[in-house]
């Protein structure tokens, strides 16, 4: 039997504001991602990436159209429904967002405690793991002030991927990143996704990672396309 897709959304429009300040900023969009699938979402700024992420993510409501997120359709969906929903997903920004005053591993486990049915020494015990696997071992105790970029951008891959998230969802993960540390980030994404069967959306500006992909996604006045042949030769240039 084959799976039902990890994200399937069908005609999705998005609006900000209210009466005269009403603005569309997602037209119609249609994107299905299966299982297990890297997908890689491009598009200048202000184009509306962050905002579909936002929806996939169950951050906010879905006001149009179909959002369907590992099965359960999410428009008009209560904060209920959707934090039942952020269970199942793991998110990396562009900017970490660690809490500065935990430590890595702290912040680790932070992601832990929402599922409320593990017990203490069970969520350090994934959390060191982790770290050790993102290749922090020896950082554990280590308060993000204390961290390189790329160190920190690990640590939130770490906690992002503890809870084994059944979606990934990373928004420029790289951008704040030199180019070394940037490839190593995502190759790391890469490799703990395969490990865990877990599918990935990746929002980049950066061209040097768009590799990793099984598909590209690109996204441009609030329209999302594939893009053509001239447009990736472009962005590899
Ligand atoms: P991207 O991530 O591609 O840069 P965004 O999804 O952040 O694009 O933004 C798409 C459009 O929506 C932009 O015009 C932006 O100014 C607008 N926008 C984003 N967030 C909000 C918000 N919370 N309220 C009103 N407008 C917003
Ligand atoms: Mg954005």
């Amino acid at each position: 039997m084959r799976s039902q897709p990890a994200i399937s959304i069908a005609n999705l429009s998005h609006y900000y504001g209210q009466g005269n300040l009403r603005k569309q900023v997602l037209f119609n969009i249609n994107l299905t991602i299966q299982t297990g699938e890297i997908v890689i979402m491009t598009g200048p700024s202000g184009s509306g990436k962050t905002t579909l992420l936002s929806l996939i993510g169950c951050l906010r409501s879905a006001q149009e159209g179909s959002l369907q997120i590992l099965g359960q359709e999410l428009r008009n969906a209560n904060k209920q429904r959707l934090l039942h929903s952020r269970r199942n997903i793991g998110y990396i920004f562009q900017a970490h967002n660690l809490l500065e005053f935990l430590t890595a591993k702290q912040n680790v486990m932070m992601a832990l405690e929402l599922h409320d049915h593990i017990p203490h020494h069970e969520a350090t015990a994934k959390a060191e793991q982790m770290l050790s696997v993102v290749g922090l071992g020896k950082h554990l105790h280590d308060y993000p002030e204390n961290l390189s970029g790329g160190q920190k951008q690990r640590v939130a891959i770490a906690r992002a991927l503890v809870s084994h998230p059944k979606l990934a969802l990373a928004d420029e993960p790289t951008a704040a990143l030199d180019k070394k540390s940037g490839r190593d980030v995502v190759e790391l994404m890469q490799y703990l996704a395969q490990e865990q069967g877990c599918t990935i959306l990746l929002v980049t500006h950066d061209n040097r990672i768009l590799d990793i992909a099984d598909r590209l996604v690109q996204m441009e006045d609030g329209h999302l396309t594939t893009p053509n042949e001239s447009h990736l030769s472009s962005l590899a240039a």
